[in-house]
């Protein structure tokens, strides 16, 4: 088993063992990609939602929220262009009966191929050393260049396909490729169909009148639809935002990598909307400012990068993603669309009423541009758990497991914890708590060795611990613990809220961004 795959199976597990996540409907063996967030989970995960939400609407002033309904009216979306447009290729294998997303199954043959020319790379700098020039190896070493011309060929192949709709061809693909179901070993494919990923249900009383609905597949349209009544009753200007987050849905065909991808989930997204030909400017903008943003979390710079897009949505002039390093590799996190003015005009053209911006300055009506940013809170909340998550010596032979989420985001700040469970210290450490729940979330736990208490915190994430014990008693002071150096040092009752306000103030984390 590979390191990548062990890590993400605890991963898993650890999410489930400390209330983070459940799979969803468990006593009844659980609904496939849905779930359940327990205990500390709703809270890590409300907290990452809050530090987008402060980061897009609180610090700026010309975006403002919204939260539109999950069911709309069934026009939106064919005005979209989900009804006819929001499908995935896919596949069967008849052997193991196993359904893939054709273009997946492609994409991880190249990612076996980047994964040959990374071990090239690795394999080289250490023969060589000191002197290894990464740029130039990559640019002249014959195997790497045969690798590379591979890819680019596929996945160019593959989006010519994908393009023309040219469904057969994509087969063809896979069959040339020698590609293989992972499950049965099997070549033995079905043809591959477009699937629409919607979710339908109804809506209304009786079947007679009842109308068919679908559950929104992404929040974006909600936006769109209330472009005016936002700008109006705002009395907005250009450039503007709108900033939402909420349920979406879409019926999946794979859905087997936890909460990366799931049938129900969340998404936070912003459309900010601009003035023709502001479009380039602003999504180089937000481009950065998102990537800024991930990285005032501290989980470092080489876990993301961009991956511009070739192949264009229908409605986009530009997209990239911002793609993480998860256990299973380098994947989407976020996107950032340049949508042209395609949704605006879309809903105009459908539902017959103007959606123009006037501009005062220019003294006339136009379609506003937009750009979007759009992220999975779940599969933020993925990347920041599995990143988290560590194993660690501390000394001869022991080790902890701790989770070193960033301590803006984690369940609980601190924990109180009496050393012992008399002579007046749960008391004492009571009174404490008392004075601090009022700012943050605080965990209280008496049972056990301090030790254990201390590996307990570190699981759930927890950056501080405050022990109260007899010293306190007599000179008010506390030994406050560090989770992730576990250094203790001892302050006094008074300066514990100066200590902690220093880590935990939102404004030294935002403002790197
Ligand atoms: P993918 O290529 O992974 O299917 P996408 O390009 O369809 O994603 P978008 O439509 O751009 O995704 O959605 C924006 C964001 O919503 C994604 O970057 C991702 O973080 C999140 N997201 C999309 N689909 C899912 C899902 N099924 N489960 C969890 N998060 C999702």
């Amino acid at each position: 088993m590979t390191y990548q795959s062990d890590h993400f199976k605890k991963t898993i597990s650890h999410a489930k063992e400390y209330g983070f996540v459940f799979s969803s409907s468990e006593i009844y063996d659980g609904l496939n990609a849905i779930y359940d967030y327990g205990q500390n989970g709703v809270m890590l995960k409300n907290n990452i939602r809050e530090y987008w939400w402060k980061s897009m609407v609180q610090l700026n002033e010309n975006i403002v929220g919204l939260d539109s309904a999950i069911f709309m009216h069934p026009t939106i979306w064919k005005a979209s262009g989900h009804l006819d447009a929001f499908s995935d290729p896919l596949i069967d294998n008849k052997d193991s009966n196993k359904r893939y997303r054709a273009d997946v199954l492609v994409e991880d043959y190249v990612a076996k191929i980047e994964l040959k020319i990374e071990k090239e790379i690795t394999k080289a700098s250490k023969r060589f050393g000191e002197q290894f020039n990464q740029e130039q190896f990559i640019e002249t070493n014959p195997r790497i260049i045969d690798y590379k011309n591979k890819v680019s060929l596929i996945l160019s192949r593959l989006n010519k396909s994908l393009e023309a709709e040219d469904l057969s061809d994509v087969k063809s693909l896979i069959e040339e490729l020698k590609i293989a179901c992972p499950e049965s070993g099997s070549r033995n494919w079905t043809d591959v169909k477009q699937f629409n990923l919607m979710f339908g249900t109804k809506l209304g009383a009786s079947s007679e009148s009842s109308i068919d609905l679908y559950l929104r597949p992404e929040t974006a349209q909600g936006i769109f639809v209330n472009f005016l009544n936002v700008q109006k009753s705002g009395r907005m200007k250009l450039p503007f935002g709108i900033a939402q987050t909420g349920k979406a849905f879409r019926n999946e065909i794979v859905a087997r990598q936890f909460i990366f991808r799931m049938r129900e989930f969340e998404q936070m997204e912003m459309q900010f909307f601009v003035s023709p030909g502001e479009q380039k400017k602003w999504y180089n903008k937000w481009k950065e400012t998102r990537l800024s943003w991930h990285l005032s979390l501290g989980m470092g710079q080489d876990n993301y990068r961009f991956h511009d897009h070739e192949k264009l949505a229908h409605y986009a002039d530009a997209a990239t993603d911002i793609e993480f390093k998860f256990p299973f590799g380098f994947k989407e996190l976020e996107g950032i669309h340049s949508r042209t003015d395609f949704d605006l005009s879309k809903h105009e053209e459908f539902s017959g009423k103007k959606l123009k911006f006037f501009d005062p300055e220019k003294n006339k009506n136009y379609t506003p541009y937009v750009v979007e940013t759009s992220i999975g809170l779940d599969r933020m909340f993925l990347a920041i758990f599995s990143w988290a998550l560590k194993e660690e010596l501390i000394e001869e032979g022991n080790t902890r497991t701790v989770l070193k989420l960033p301590a803006i985001l984690a369940p609980y700040k601190v924990a109180v914890l009496p050393l012992l469970k008399k002579d007046g210290l749960p008391e004492l450490a009571r009174k404490i708590l008392e004075d601090l729940k009022w700012k943050y979330n605080i965990s209280y736990d008496e049972k056990d060795a301090v030790g254990r208490r201390y590996r307990r915190q570190d699981a759930l994430g927890t950056p501080f611990c405050i022990t109260v014990d007899h010293q306190s008693l007599e000179d008010k002071t506390v030994t406050i613990r560090d989770r992730d150096t576990m250094n203790q040092e001892r302050i006094s009752f008074k300066e514990i809220s100066g200590f902690l306000e220093d880590k935990l103030n939102i404004k030294n984390w935002l403002q790197k961004i």
